[in-house]
């Protein structure tokens, strides 16, 4: 792996670069460096180096999608999300309605990894404190076409 690039300018409280083009707008160093190499800002850049002020991109990865929703639960916006009209929902509606049904057939941790989602997103479907528009019981299972629960 090639050396770490220190950035020398501001760093933040936790110790990455910030680069300040104005009085209100901070960026962070490292995410620009990102952007700037492969012209997209990913809401999370993670360190491969864990140096917080290294800005050598060959450094820096994008993260998951699953890191950001666990960043996100940590920050308590999760819960204001709603249904696949945030743009940002991983699960469609009909793979929440398989996650209910699944509900006492299949472990909380085992559909976690089906679905590539954080554990606590299965128990907040089955407890309904996400997805709450979507119903459920009979009138779901009438509009599921899915073979995998056509058989009864
Ligand atoms: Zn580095």
């Amino acid at each position: 792996m090639s050396a770490c690039i220190l950035w020398h300018g501001a760093v933040n409280g936790d110790g990455y670069g910030t680069i300040a083009p104005s009085r209100r707008v901070k960026l962070l160093a490292h995410v620009e460096a990102f952007k700037a190499v492969h012209g997209v800002r990913p809401p999370v850049v993670m360190h491969t180096c864990d140096n917080p002020r290294c800005v050598n991109p060959d450094h820096l990865v994008a993260g998951t999608q699953a890191l950001n929703m666990q960043d996100m639960a940590r920050k308590g916006r999760a819960a204001r999300l709603r249904g696949v009209t945030n743009g940002r929902a991983k699960l469609t509606e009909k793979s929440v309605i398989r996650i209910r049904m699944c509900r006492g057939a299949l472990s909380c941790n085992k559909l976690a990894a089906l679905y590539d989602v954080d554990r606590s997103t299965i128990t907040d479907i089955w407890k309904r404190k996400s997805w709450k528009h979507l119903g459920s019981g009979p009138s779901l299972l009438a509009r599921q076409q899915s073979p995998l629960f056509s058989a009864g």
